[in-house]
């Protein structure tokens, strides 16, 4: 190439010859890319975006796959997937259902999944059944002892 390149200076070599060279060895490639691109065509998930009614397709980026519409970018609706919720049982105080959680500090506990409208949680796990003696939810602790979670009371 450097030898073309001083051949251009010397002006020995019209420049269309060069530029001619020039796409025959890459021309190939370049067609290799394009067709890539084309195979490339996002897979469709068989759902319409809720903002414009096109299809939803499963793209990937830096953080791994995520599913846009295929509007992109007149329309930049990206799905947010839900963490799947691992149900312990009703909720107490309200008609939703405790959940696993984590605490900001990482550490696991079981809360309601109307939070926050209910602030019910505990940090053992409910069993669904409620205190003979107080009519609170029964936990299981660590130790595998199911016991109240207001009162004294142990099964
Ligand atoms: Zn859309
Ligand atoms: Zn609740
Ligand atoms: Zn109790």
């Amino acid at each position: 190439m450097e030898g073309d390149l001083d051949k251009i200076a010397d002006g020995k070599k019209v420049w269309y010859q060069t530029l001619d060279k020039f796409y025959k060895e890459f021309e190939p490639s370049l067609k290799e890319a394009f067709e890539t691109v084309m195979k490339k065509e996002p897979e469709k998930t068989g759902e319409k975006c809720p903002n414009c009614g096109s299809d939803l397709v499963i793209r990937k980026g830096r953080y791994g796959q995520f599913v846009a519409c295929s509007n992109y970018p007149t329309c930049k609706y990206i799905k947010q997937e839900k963490k799947e919720e691992i149900e312990i049982c009703n909720c107490p105080n309200c008609d939703g259902k405790i959940i696993e959680k984590k605490s900001r500090k990482g550490k696991l506990f079981y809360g309601c999944n109307n939070y926050p409208k209910c602030k019910t949680a505990f940090w053992d796990k409910p069993i669904g059944e409620k205190c003979p003696q107080c009519g609170e939810m029964l936990v299981e602790t660590k130790k595998k002892v199911i016991k109240c979670s207001a009162c004294d009371y142990v099964k």
